[in-house]
């Protein structure tokens, strides 16, 4: 089926300010209603190549000619054409449905002015990044084998657009709609990872489709996207990732809708012990936690399946039993009145 689609309604729909953001676009100069920056469809070095002017909702690089509308945008950016950029646009931004937009800006602050966004839940992404290779150096440098690498749906992705040249890492929601990619440096450069403006972490727990679908009252909570990798890879499959060392409040809901014991393992760091700390009081009188605590410099990625296995099965098997023990006074009490 080909939708049909509205160029001029989409080009008049959807500010450049939120296309920019998606793409994590900063601004280095504003002045009124224009804005400057590096150009997101050659990549030059020059911050004053690329000029959008928000009133007329066009562009303009100086470097490489590239201009227009919103569509020209994205067509520069991702190398494909109009129509596919139209597709995409009517898809992030929900221009036929209309949906709730809210306030956001570009990096510099756009005072007063009324940009409109795609609601804050983040729908699914309705395209994948493709080809990427799960057996690229940079994953067997980091020990995941590309068994685990293909199941994730991780790897190196050449193709253009924002995470060109990156380790992209799929994000699913709870039932396993797509809904971003992160897109991992493999050099340590700054930034390490990538997402798509609009993408909020808070919002999702890592892996926790694949983690339910085990059928097990246990999660294993890890900090990131490799450390879930490597908890999986040592045959623990019922793993999910914070993506940090803080649990938001709509990821204590997911854990909590699926599952009744956590087994903790944050990294071994300040951060991580603190995070350990504080998600340990939250969830105490909630359900059963265990806390597996690293000693300082040691993180789950860079353990090794025997040692993960080893300390998991034992926190795992302590977590079960501290339930089993509530059950039974439950049960006891039960039997009392
Ligand atoms: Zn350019």
């Amino acid at each position: 089926m080909t939708p049909w689609l509205n160029f001029r309604q989409i080009k008049q729909a959807v500010p450049m300010t939120v296309v920019l953001q998606h793409y994590a676009w900063k601004c280095w100069r504003r002045q009124g209603d224009h804005v400057q920056g590096r150009c997101p469809i050659h990549r030059g070095q020059r911050v004053d190549a690329f000029h959008a002017d928000l009133r007329n909702n066009g562009f303009y690089c100086f470097s490489c000619q590239a201009h227009g509308s919103v569509l020209d945008l994205v067509a520069g950016i991702e190398r494909c054409s109009i129509r596919q950029a139209a597709l995409w646009l009517a898809e992030w931004f929900s221009v036929e449905c209309g949906a709730a937009w809210s306030a956001a800006d570009v990096g510099c602050e756009l005072k007063g002015e009324r940009i409109r966004k795609k609601e804050k839940v983040p729908g699914p992404l309705g395209f994948s990044l493709r080809p990427i290779d799960s057996e690229h150096a940079y994953l067997q440098e980091r020990g995941i084998d590309a068994d685990t690498a293909t199941h994730f749906g991780v790897g190196y992705y050449a193709g253009p657009g924002l995470l060109h040249g990156r380790v992209v890492i799929p994000i699913h929601d709870d039932r396993g709609q797509l809904l971003a990619y992160a897109g991992r440096s493999i050099y340590e450069a700054y930034p390490k990872y990538r997402f798509p403006a609009r993408f909020q972490k808070s919002s999702v727990l890592f892996n926790l489709h694949r983690a339910r679908a085990c059928g097990q009252d246990t999660a294993i909570v890890v900090e990131g996207f490799f450390d879930s990798l490597k908890v999986h890879q040592a045959g623990l499959h019922g793993v999910v990732a914070l993506m940090g060392c803080s649990l938001s409040d709509e990821q204590e809901r997911l854990l909590l809708a699926h599952f009744k014991i956590i087994v903790l393992m944050l990294d071994g760091d300040p951060a991580g012990w603190q995070g350990g700390l504080r998600i340990c009081d939250r969830l105490r009188n909630r359900c059963t936690i265990e806390v597996v605590r690293l000693r300082n410099g040691n993180q789950p990625d860079k353990m090794s399946s025997t040692e993960i296995q080893r300390v998991l099965t034992d926190a795992v098997r302590r977590g079960c039993r501290q339930t089993q023990i509530v059950k039974g006074m439950n049960a006891y009490e039960g039997c009392e009145t």
